[in-house]
């Protein structure tokens, strides 16, 4: 593609070119000489109807005679380089510059002053006088209303031809400077299109290779700067997404493998007698705890794969978060009994009607309880408590726990990231429980925040759309 692109591009300017010249060559000339021609004529025939007008006259009202005359005319067809004839109606030349013998009577056997028509030039040999073409003008001598002969003018048609020989040099120099000074389209042509767009087709074929880090170095703030950026910031985009999918599939592989190798190793061991029979109840017991921690982390995987943030389907209504909080709090009762944990519930009003999606939002509620029981230490109090501050309503969820390293904060949002000082408590984490709340709360155009001090404790707290109260 890209070399057609130049070829066309160069074949067309060659073209551009080509028809330039044959216009020039073809025209030109034509229009050229037609101008000289008539330009020369006009002056001859204005200096012939002086010449009639003046020497002329005189010659036929007997006030001067002929040697004058010829004398005078000679003179000036040396100064206009040119021949000068005063002919009679019947074609004899009475006085001709350019002959040698004034005193041999020369006639013009076929001569016809009509014969241009209205042009008041002719181009020829001038009815055989001429052995070269010559231009000629013809202008009458009257006195007393009657034709006494005419006065002609000659040049010859050589001097014409190299007039028009040098105009036409002027023509095509300029012609040549023009086409030359065009060439630098054809140098901003190939600056500003072909070689940038040469370096994004080689960047979308390395794209096209899967080398999503190759960088399209075109930096001009035009068409093609935008292009190559698009490309740059798409191709970077695909690489994190590449990247993302490949730590992705680690870790769930990573998370997957560990249980499994562990019910493998303890059911393998429980057949050959490794374990005894009188043990195997305590390590089904340790079996079953792999399950539920690979059913968690597959129902885990299924909910973000089902959230996938853009696309998201939100069924939003207007429900009591309030309500909510509760019922959340109540299916942790038993969890709560067994660590003697208290769950305080610092609620605002009776009943707080938010504008959201009640089973997501019933779910980070959830997770965020979660881990707040997993990573809080025996007889310790959790809170949660729900504000309304400026037209928003703030959801926090409070521990005693054992806090995150601010060095984690920024990660704990990220899928399958466990902080280490979590594994301790919680054996069966997946590390997803954060991401799929950041997915719900973006989808809802929401935020999450986390005030955490290790050793102390940690507070969760998200904001949602208080519910329109006329619509209640
Ligand atoms: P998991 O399902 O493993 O708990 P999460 O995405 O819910 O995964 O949490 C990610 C990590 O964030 C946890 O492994 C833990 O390190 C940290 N974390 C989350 N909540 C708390 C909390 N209340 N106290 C201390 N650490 C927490």
């Amino acid at each position: 593609m890209r070399h057609t692109l130049y070829l066309k591009f160069i074949i067309g300017y060659v073209i551009f070119g080509l028809f330039s010249f044959l216009a020039v060559s073809l025209f030109v000339p034509r229009i050229t000489r037609e101008y000289v021609i008539n330009q020369r004529a006009q002056s001859l025939y204005s200096e012939a109807s002086l010449i009639a007008d003046t020497y002329a006259k005189g010659l036929y009202s007997s006030r001067t005679s002929l040697e004058t005359v010829t004398l005078q005319l000679d003179s000036l067809s040396v100064y206009m380089d040119a021949d000068i004839r005063i002919i009679s109606p019947d074609g004899i030349i009475i006085l001709d510059t350019a002959s040698s013998d004034p005193d041999t009577a020369v006639v013009i056997p076929n001569f016809d002053p009509s014969s241009g028509g209205s042009s008041y030039y002719l181009v020829g040999n001038f009815f055989g006088s001429f052995d070269e073409e010559v231009l000629s003008v013809i202008c009458p001598i009257i006195t007393k209303y009657r034709t006494k002969g005419y006065v002609t003018i000659h040049i010859s048609m050589g001097e014409i031809e190299a007039q028009c020989n040098s105009l036409l040099n002027i023509s095509y120099i300029t012609l040549i400077i023009m086409f030359l000074l065009s060439l630098i389209i054809l140098i901003f042509f190939t600056i500003l299109v072909y070689i940038p767009l040469r370096k994004i087709t080689k960047g979308a074929e390395s794209f096209a290779d899967g080398n999503y880090h190759y960088e399209v170095n075109v930096d001009s703030r035009d068409e093609m700067g935008y292009l190559a950026a698009a490309l740059n910031y798409m191709s970077g985009k695909i690489a994190d997404s590449e990247d993302d999918q490949k730590k992705f599939i680690a870790n769930v592989s990573h998370d997957f493998r560990s249980p499994l190798t562990s019910i493998k190793g303890y059911l393998e061991a429980m057949l050959d007698g490794t374990i005894p029979p009188e043990m195997h109840e305590k390590y089904l017991g340790i079996v079953l705890n792999e399950t539920e921690r690979l059913t968690k982390l597959t129902n885990g995987l299924l909910a973000l794969n089902n959230l996938n943030t853009k696309g998201m389907h939100l069924d939003i209504t207007d429900f009591d978060i309030n309500d909510t909080v509760r019922k959340v709090a109540e299916t942790f009762e038993g969890t709560c009994r067994k660590k003697s944990i208290a769950i305080e519930l610092v609620l605002t009003g009776e009943e707080l009607y938010v504008h959201a999606d009640k089973g997501r939002i019933e779910q980070i509620i959830y997770n965020l309880t979660d881990n707040a029981v997993k990573f809080s230490n025996h007889d310790s109090v959790i809170k949660i408590e729900t504000t309304e501050k400026k037209n928003k309503i703030y959801v926090s969820v409070k521990d005693n726990g054992i806090g995150i390293p601010p060095e984690d904060i920024s990660m704990i949002f990220n899928r399958f990231y466990k902080s280490d000082a979590s594994r301790g408590k919680d054996k069966k984490g997946t590390g997803l429980g954060l991401s799929i709340v950041k997915e719900i709360l973006n989808a809802h155009s929401e935020n999450i925040n986390v005030i955490s001090t290790p050793g102390e404790g940690s507070e969760f707290i998200f904001s949602l759309q208080p519910s329109d109260p006329d619509e209640i």
